[in-house]
């Protein structure tokens, strides 16, 4: 018997509220706020009451505006916010939720608009603030980060004794049908896809040319397909929790099509994200980008094909034995659609979201503090990712291709 509020109506925040209202038994009241309220309004008629759930309030919110955050948050009263806005908001929304004692949940980690960092040092020094009030944050519960970091807990509790080695695979084998779109909102995906590269090993960072090393991987159901090492925030939290772990990397595929485009927007200055004038007008090149690229939320109609996102672990088993493992997810984006009229990345997003947003309301992920979703324990989780519509497998002492 939970109330909850959920700030964000793009993507990511349509799959987030079909989710919450499909476990109403659980979430009884629903708020959905947002920049743009008529955009929370047509999140909320298009599900009405067809999960058997109350009907879904929606509110206009600035997210940047901590007094006016207070105030709805004072309103409404929730116990948890889901925060799927932007990262820019995470901290704004962390203040308002300490000023109203509420607890927060988020799925991506907090930057600074005029620098592309992704850094938890912002929100990790929440961890003493959140203890005294006795509430509860957890952070980056998407896919990756967020299910990639469940089941690299999942694997170290139930298989290794030593984890040596993590690659965090991620392919979308999906096609939208445009020639060039992003799969998440388009400002923060491009900044973080064209920074350098970073991966963990020896216990130091090692910097590389953004998209420098590369080589096709196979992925279960979809082949073998270009994959990239890029940087990406989950590494930062997971080799501080898993400290066996001598080196960690984030492999991400893309087309030929979409680097292509991607070194133009940033050979022409598209990609930039500090603001310049143009007619007398400051604007930030970046987020003109946006406004005429696709909107994420609107490629689900015609998208085909499939996500494969998951981990490949290498190390010793718990009687010492070299062993390796590999855990992931397979989703089609036409099945998200036809759920919940988004396509595959705000669903496997989404999904996640909501189940720990109902480990929170259940009780069982719940302690005073700041949290990365791996310092959970992970069963729980994961009985629930299959059942709310993210199945995942398991496959044992394969080549790992790494
Ligand atoms: P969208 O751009 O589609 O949606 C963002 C929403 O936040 C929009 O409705 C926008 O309002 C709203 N918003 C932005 N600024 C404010 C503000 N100041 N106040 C109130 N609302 C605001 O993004 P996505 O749904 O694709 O992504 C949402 C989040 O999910 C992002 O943080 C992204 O990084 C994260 N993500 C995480 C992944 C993971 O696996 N962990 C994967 C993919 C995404 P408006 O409609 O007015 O623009």
């Amino acid at each position: 018997m939970s109330k909850v509020l959920i700030i964000g109506a793009g993507g990511v925040g349509t799959v987030v509220v079909h989710k919450v209202a499909q476990n109403h038994a659980v979430f009884t009241d629903i708020l959905l706020a947002s920049r743009t309220k008529s955009k929370c309004d047509a999140i909320a008629d298009a599900i009405g009451t067809k999960y058997g759930n109350k009907k879904i309030q929606t509110a206009q919110v600035d997210a940047d505006n901590v007094p006016e955050l207070v105030a709805l948050f004072n309103n409404f009263k929730p116990e948890l916010v889901i925060n799927v806005a932007l990262p820019y908001q995470d901290l704004t929304i962390m203040d308002a939720c300490l000023e109203a004692g509420v607890n927060y949940l988020d799925t991506a980690n907090y930057e600074p608009k005029d620098e592309a960092k992704f850094e938890y040092k912002w929100q990790w020094a929440y961890r003493d603030k959140f203890k005294k009030a006795g509430l509860t944050a957890i952070l980056g519960c998407g896919f990756d980060p967020g299910v990639t970091s469940v089941f690299t807990a999942y694997a170290d509790k139930h298989y290794f004794g030593r984890m040596d080695t993590l690659d965090i695979v991620d392919c979308n084998a999906g096609d939208h049908g445009k020639a060039f779109a992003t799969n998440f909102n388009p400002e923060i995906n491009i900044r973080e896809v064209t920074q350098k590269g970073k991966y963990w090993e020896n216990g130091q960072w090692v910097q590389t040319e953004p998209h420098e090393i590369h080589k096709p991987l196979t992925y279960p159901n979809i082949g073998p397909k270009e994959s990239y090492v890029i940087y990406h925030e989950e590494l930062e939290s997971l080799v501080k929790n898993f400290p066996t772990l001598q080196r960690a990397r984030f492999w991400m595929t893309f087309g030929q099509e979409y680097l292509t485009h991607l070194r133009v927007i940033q050979n022409i200055g598209m990609a930039r994200i500090d603001p310049i004038l143009y007619n007398g007008v400051e604007i930030v090149p970046i987020q003109f980008l946006k406004a005429v690229l696709p909107d994420p939320g609107e490629l689900g109609e015609n998208y085909t094909g499939e996500t494969s996102i998951g981990c490949r672990i290498q190390g010793l088993d718990k009687e010492g034995k070299p062993f390796n493992y590999y855990i992931y997810n397979n989703c089609l984006h036409q099945d998200a659609y036809k759920e919940t009229g988004a396509q595959g990345v705000s669903y496997t997003t989404g999904v996640p979201a909501t189940i720990g947003a109902l480990m929170f309301a259940k009780g069982i992920w719940r302690k005073p503090g700041v949290f990365n979703v791996e310092e959970f324990d992970p069963d729980p989780f994961l009985e629930e990712l299959g059942k709310q519509g993210l199945p995942w497998r398991e496959i044992f002492n394969s080549d790992l291709e790494i």
